[in-house]
């Protein structure tokens, strides 16, 4: 089923604001089954909305909106919606008492703009929103629906999965929608596609294969429909066993599992602990390991130990190590990891130094130049990497490639 989605925002046009709005409600309905055919950028402005729903309405039975519903004066969406639909503006006192609830803690005085979010068009239901003030508006007409949400995007996210998919689905949706995803470390994109390309050609069509890229991960996404939900799911089970055997230790998990989960369930299961010495990575390594719940099991802590006189001073690393070799170097990183582990005394250890940019490159160690060094209380394995996506992204890859090292020597892999 296609959907038509219209992004309204001043600041999303003139590029303040990145549109995670769409990339959200996008990848939501694609999970269910539903799927976005056109998305419209517009401004704040009456005129533009009225002409954006004319020609939608023309063509789509689901519009999405987002932006715009807030209290204040540049928010005009409301308004517009009441005055296309030629609908008066009434006061809901359920939707009122919804918001006098949610403000009670935060601002026990209720301001007129509070009491105005509980004014809306008489054409539109109310979808409740539990995680913000403006509700969600439902209008039907001739068969179709259109909802609006407001701009924030943790409300768009509650409003989407609370309100929105579920009826979407019981309105438009006769069949199941099931997703696996398979995730993938170390494999680019092209090279996983040639490996699985005879399983690729012939899925049976109600079996979509999807490759999902993100910070030199990929997730494969296999997005299964029908109406027998008993026949599709040992057929993606098949297909999911199939596909990971071939791409074998490339895999490191499944479903919702992201790498640095990946990496706790195997410190865990090993009851293992973690230590980390970061440099180019300034704490993103230690950021990464500490986002999941439950890491101070296994996570004993980090030495960020940006200057030489830490790594010697902190990590006992010998001063002629980082004057012969340099603090961007196999024998310093390896001297990084040996030398947290020891510190922490935990079973295993990663470290990272290396040249994020934009500066700082020399002829032999080029901007972009990563040394990695993972350590067990059996062996200390390597791994040099050049890479240069721009000093954030560095940041970001270089963090990647560094548990990726790591869940290679805690799995044997090395
Ligand atoms: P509010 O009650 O906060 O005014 P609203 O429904 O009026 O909500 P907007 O004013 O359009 O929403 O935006 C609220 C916040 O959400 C702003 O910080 C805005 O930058 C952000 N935002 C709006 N649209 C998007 C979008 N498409 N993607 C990401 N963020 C967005
Ligand atoms: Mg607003």
């Amino acid at each position: 089923m296609d959907v038509a989605l219209v992004v309204i925002g001043n600041e999303v046009l003139s590029g303040e604001t990145l549109d995670t709005n769409g990339k959200l409600i996008g990848t939501l309905l694609a999970d269910a089954g539903f799927v976005v055919k056109t998305k419209i950028t517009i401004p704040d402005i009456a005129g533009e909305i009225k002409n954006t729903l004319t020609q939608l309405l023309a063509n789509y039975d689901i519009i999405l909106m987002t932006g715009g519903l807030g209290p204040t004066n540049d928010d005009v969406t409301r308004n517009v919606l009441a005055d296309y639909f030629n609908s008066e503006l009434v006061f809901d006192p359920v939707l009122f008492d919804h918001i006098k609830e949610l403000l009670k803690h935060r601002h026990p005085n209720l301001t007129i703009m509070n009491e105005q979010q509980a004014i809306i068009p008489k054409c539109a239901s109310v979808l409740k929103n539990n995680f913000g003030t403006a509700p969600g508006l439902l209008v039907r007409t001739e068969g179709k629906i259109l909802i609006a949400m407001p701009g924030v995007p943790y409300e768009v996210k509650g409003l989407m999965e609370e309100q929105v998919i579920p009826l979407l689905i019981k309105e438009f949706s006769r069949f199941k929608v099931i997703n696996r995803n398979i995730r993938l470390v170390g494999l680019p994109e092209s090279m996983i596609a040639g490996k699985i390309k005879e399983i690729e050609d012939s899925l049976p069509v109600h079996i979509k294969l999807a490759y999902l890229p993100h910070m030199g991960q990929v997730k494969l996404r296999l997005t299964a429909m029908g109406i027998d939900e008993k026949r599709i799911l040992p057929e993606l089970d098949a297909l999911v066993s199939n596909i990971s055997a071939l791409l074998a230790d490339y895999v490191y998990g499944y479903d919702d599992e992201e790498l640095p989960a990946t990496i706790g369930r195997m410190l865990k299961e090993g009851n293992s602990s973690l230590s980390i010495a970061e440099s180019c990575t300034g704490g993103y390594i230690s950021h990464l390991i500490t986002s999941i719940p439950g890491s101070s099991e296994y996570f004993k802590g980090s030495i960020i130990s940006y200057a030489n006189e830490v790594k010697s001073k902190l990590l006992s690393i010998d001063k002629s190590i980082l004057s012969t070799y340099g603090a961007v170097s196999e024998e310093t990183a390896q001297a990084m990891s040996e030398g947290v582990r020891k510190l922490m005394n935990t079973d295993y250890s990663l470290a990272a130094t290396g040249i994020a940019g934009p500066d700082g490159g020399t002829e032999f160690k080029p901007v972009g130049t990563l040394w990695l060094a993972a350590s067990s209380s059996e062996k200390t394995i390597t791994k040099r990497i050049v890479f240069y996506r721009g000093r954030l992204q560095n940041i970001q890859f270089f963090s990647t490639f560094g548990l990726d090292l790591l869940r290679r020597l805690i799995k044997g892999l090395e």
